[in-house]
């Protein structure tokens, strides 16, 4: 493939230090009252000069930025296959609700008579993901899923120390996301590595032996990282309820379950969503996450205050007398625009569009699964859901890995799928197309992976300096991680750092 050129080429040396002194990107009308009256009410905010800021025209500064947005890479340039992370189209629909100006510009200090419209929206979306997962109370509050397994293991802790014992142990299995034993621990408990089962499920006979009257619950993602649906997770419910322990469920994977089956019925005691993967509310970036914690009666007392109620006169309200309550996890009540978007996802598709989601999402998984196994190794013969988990075993014998053969997709024209994980598969490949794609879409990502694999074989050199087509190649992503430079900062000499 030719290494793309683009008219940025010939300013590469110039892309970040473009100041240079007396240039201004805005016109100010003269000044039309004496100086010193202008300085005096300005008081303390009043600068002689602007220190070292950069000095650009007004074409260079939108040039600038225009630029560097077509550097990015996001769902509305193609597709995504983030494995775990459910990176699906963010509908514009969703937009349009959020500027709704009652919505958009209500005031958290608004009384609660002029907000009935910003509580019903809560009220309704609260409703609707009851349903959506069978359990009786939630929390719209907690701002992304790693913030709702917090607000849940709380809820766990809170409960069980209600009957006079935290308990000691929190059990996970080796294929869970590494924000579930990060929560135990910083909730106080200790983490005990459950293992998985050739079938890649929960070993059930392992659980049996390690439950006991110190284990506090167990934190499961169901489906599992490696998009399996655990086939016993009415057993592995009944297990831990028989010695008081409680089942928390990582919902990220709800994109697999939503209109199908709901964790509520399956013996789940409380779990989070994450309205920024199965709800359609975009990821970072775009805006704030949001993680809404659902769970069963037993556990509504402790929630976090305030929760929306309908009160005896019919309107809508905070109640914030709870006092079992573990406390706010967040100001306010949560990412309110994230609330919006995922309603008008909701109501837009309807019971039977969500239904039909999720049928798509697994279907689409299953048809990259089909189209690719032989060519990559698949580790489980498992049955796939939303997502498929493919291994770099066959390549590793040419000396590449799964980090090389993404690097090469990107030269395809695609995001990377996720690497590495789950930790339990060699070289894990971890592939989520989500529903947003078309099959065309799916026939070019399929053909991209195949000619990877021939190219594996044939020139393993041009994976291994892949990608070819983007700005800088090989970054050193240790340095990235451990010094990252975020912002611009003059020097001394005025150049950027
Ligand atoms: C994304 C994800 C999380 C964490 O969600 P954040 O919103 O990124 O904090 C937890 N568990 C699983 C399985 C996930 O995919």
């Amino acid at each position: 493939m030719k290494k793309a050129t683009t008219h940025i080429s010939q300013n590469e040396g110039l892309i970040f230090e473009k100041s240079s002194p007396g240039k201004r990107g805005y016109k100010l009308p003269p000044l039309d009252v004496p100086a010193v009256t202008a300085a005096k009410a300005l008081g303390n905010a009043a600068r002689a000069d602007l220190g070292n800021m950069p000095e650009v025209s007004e074409i260079e500064i939108i040039r600038h930025f225009t630029r560097i947005s077509t550097w990015n890479y996001g769902v509305d340039t193609g597709m995504y296959p983030l494995g775990s992370c459910t990176m699906k189209y963010n509908a514009r629909v969703n937009e349009a609700a959020a500027r709704i100006e009652g919505l958009a510009n209500a005031h958290p200090y608004q009384p609660e008579r002029l907000s009935q419209g910003a509580l019903r929206v809560m009220k309704t979306l609260a409703d609707c993901l009851l349903d959506i997962t069978g359990q009786d109370a939630i929390t719209l509050q907690p701002a992304a899923g790693a913030h709702g397994e917090m607000t849940g293991i709380l809820l766990i802790r809170a409960y069980l120390q209600s009957k006079g014992n935290p308990r000691k142990k929190i059990l996970i299995p080796d294929s869970a996301h590494g924000t579930n034993p990060a929560t135990a621990a910083i909730c106080g408990y200790a983490v005990e590595n459950l293992k998985s089962n050739a079938g890649g499920m929960v070993d059930v006979p392992s659980l049996v032996a390690q439950m006991n009257e110190d284990v506090a619950g167990l934190m499961l993602t169901n489906p599992n990282t490696l998009g399996i649906f655990e086939q016993e997770i009415h057993k592995i419910a009944d297990i831990l309820h028989a010695k008081g322990g409680l089942l928390y469920m990582d919902g990220a994977n709800m994109n697999a379950l939503v209109g199908k089956t709901r964790p509520g019925d399956f013996g789940v005691d409380v779990m989070h969503l994450n309205l920024h993967k199965t709800f359609s509310t975009p990821h970072g970036g775009g805006g704030p996450g949001s993680g809404p914690v659902a769970c069963k009666k037993h556990l509504e007392p402790f929630l976090p205050a305030p929760l929306v109620v309908e009160k005896k006169d019919g309107t809508l309200g905070f109640d914030y007398d709870r006092p079992r309550s573990i406390g706010r996890v967040r100001a306010w009540y949560g990412n309110f625009g994230m609330h919006v978007r995922a309603l008008a996802y909701i109501l837009a598709n309807g019971p039977d569009g969500l239904r039909m989601t999720t049928e798509d999402a697994v279907l689409n998984a299953n048809y990259i699964r089909k189209q690719l196994e032989g060519v990559y190794e698949l580790p489980y013969s498992t049955p796939s859901m939303h997502e498929v988990v493919f291994s770099d075993r066959k390549q590793t014998a040419k000396g590449l890995k799964t980090g090389d053969i993404a690097k090469r997709l990107i030269d395809y024209g695609f995001h990377p799928y996720t690497v590495s994980f789950p930790l339990i598969v060699h070289g894990a490949l971890m592939i989520e197309p989500t529903e947003s794609e078309s099959k065309e879409e799916l026939d070019l990502f399929v053909d991209a992976m195949r000619d990877i694999a021939r190219e594996c074989e044939k020139d393993p050199d041009l994976i291994l300096s892949a990608p070819h087509t983007t700005r800088l190649s090989r970054l050193d992503e240790v340095q990235a991680a451990r010094k990252p430079i975020l912002r611009w900062k003059p020097t001394s000499k005025g150049a950027a750092e």
